[in-house]
């Protein structure tokens, strides 16, 4: 595997540091909202890192962070007149039922910042003894970054900029405007009850230092792999590298990984454009998780992707297509074993891990998928197929999906199905048990037009996309 390292600026060979197992860790969402699918692109990529290291036959430790303390978690609760923890909770149900839509696979830890106060302290204290924190009138605790002369080499940072003295406060600035960073932020009014004792009096982390204590927990003051959008490179991962760096005197982590920003409709997502979604907003409106998926995983990581409908509709199309593949194959094999492949199909097999292994090139491992599904077809509709090799070529399916998390190979029958559709099933079901049949024939129609289908079974209705 040859994976991009934001901080060398190039392509490097990638091995465990155990030789057995990729430690990752992945900067995770804030929960003060929904998440929007600029954030799932982010996750998405790292669904992608995590599953193309399995397929190598690599274990996996993945831990992402659930911040449930800063300016903004503490500002809704307190609008909602709940306790943080209240306010939290129901935005970090939402983005576990999220990442089940998406079909992203679970990372081994999901540990909040709330629950590692105590972790976050002793980093302080670390970086106190080593000559890099200092307490200032207003009660905070900053790190002081013209003390650690590696500071800015992961965003390549001019050092001659910094202004001596200078103090950021908040938890997101301009590389412009860097200069010491809060490593505590010392309690005011705006936190209302939200505070923690320390030596240095009552208040609460940053955010920046949240991310290296807790991954310095779960992973080890060195690990293999960090990853995060573009946004993240700076301040927030350079300040984790300080953070960590300043205290152990070692490497924090090999290699850094970042995805590229995602435009909806070719601009920037914003809420007065009319172009921010959430995942619920794009369900609502009728599209599935497995086919924003589809969309969100189709460029490759580096470059800005642009989200658009008409992308949403290809992705429907292309589905349809892998679908059909499977179904023809499936019929021909008549669950027989999987025998040999057959010799057109290595290249493809080949061609497909080649691409994910080069930097995780999803177009070019979808271009190997698409001339698999091609010829597939032609051998199946030409009757030149033994069954044990359209066995051997669902087994292949099957295995390119182990990255690719999009194939079905038995339809899923009550997933994803969008608020609108589910509502008329709803009121198709009371409409039976008070046994009002030409109701319940009506809102069948109305299923059937909108393209579902139906079908009344001892169990209730069977309701899928026709
Ligand atoms: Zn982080």
């Amino acid at each position: 595997m040859n994976f991009y390292n934001s901080m060398n600026r190039s392509k490097e060979r990638v091995e465990p540091i155990d030789g057995r197992c990729f430690r990752l860790y992945t900067c995770g969402p804030t929960v003060y909202n929904f998440a929007h699918i600029g954030n799932f692109r982010a996750y998405i990529f790292e669904d992608i890192l995590r599953r193309v290291i399995k397929f190598n036959g690599y274990e996996i430790i993945q831990v992402m962070n659930l911040t449930d303390v800063d300016d903004k978690t503490i500002k809704g609760a307190i609008a909602k007149g709940v306790s943080l923890k209240e306010f939290t909770a129901e935005f970090i149900e939402a983005f576990f039922a999220d990442l089940k839509k998406l079909n992203i696979e679970s990372a081994e830890f999901y540990p909040a910042a709330t629950d590692h106060i105590p972790e976050m302290i002793d980093l302080i204290q670390k970086l106190f003894d080593n000559g890099l924190a200092y307490k200032s009138e207003d009660g905070s605790v900053y790190f002081s970054v013209g003390k650690l002369s590696t500071y800015g080499k992961l965003a390549h940072l001019d050092r001659d900029k910094l202004r001596a003295g200078a103090r950021v406060s908040q938890d997101e600035y301009e590389k412009e405007s860097y200069g010491d960073f809060a490593l505590w932020k010392g309690w005011d009014a705006n936190d209302g009850d939200v505070v923690w004792d320390s030596p240095w009096g009552r208040g609460r982390p940053g955010w920046h230092l949240e991310c290296s204590a807790m991954a310095m927990k779960y992973l080890g003051e060195s690990f293999d792999m960090h990853t995060g959008g573009i946004d993240n490179m700076f301040p927030h991962h350079e300040n984790e590298i300080a953070q960590a760096e300043g205290a152990t005197g070692k490497p924090f982590v090999k290699t850094w990984m970042h995805c590229a920003h995602l435009q909806v409709n070719g601009e920037k997502m914003s809420k007065s454009l009319g172009n921010f979604f959430t995942l619920r907003d794009l369900i609502d409106k009728g599209w599935s998780g497995r086919e924003i998926r589809y969309v969100l995983i189709s460029g490759h990581y580096r470059q800005p992707l642009n989200f658009t409908f008409a992308a949403l509709d290809a992705a429907r199309v292309s589905l349809a297509r892998i679908d059909e593949c499977v179904d023809a194959l499936t019929n021909y094999a008549q669950g027989a074993d999987a025998g040999v492949m057959p010799t057109w199909a290595t290249a493809d097999a080949d061609n497909f891990k080649a691409a994910v292994n080069d930097d995780l090139n999803i177009p070019g491992a979808m271009a190997a998928l698409f001339n698999l599904v091609r010829q597939s077809n032609s051998a199946v509709n030409s009757g030149e197929l033994e069954v044990a090799e359209a066995a051997a070529l669902l087994e292949l399916l099957k295995n390119f999906d182990q990255v690719l998390g999009v194939i079905w190979f038995e339809r899923r029958l009550t997933e994803d199905i969008p608020a609108e559709i589910q509502r008329l099933i709803d009121a198709r079901a009371t409409a039976r048990a008070e046994k009002n049949w030409s109701e319940s024939d009506r809102l069948r129609d109305e299923l059937i037009a909108l393209g579902w289908s139906v079908r009344d079974s001892k169990d209730g209705q069977k309701v899928k996309r026709a």
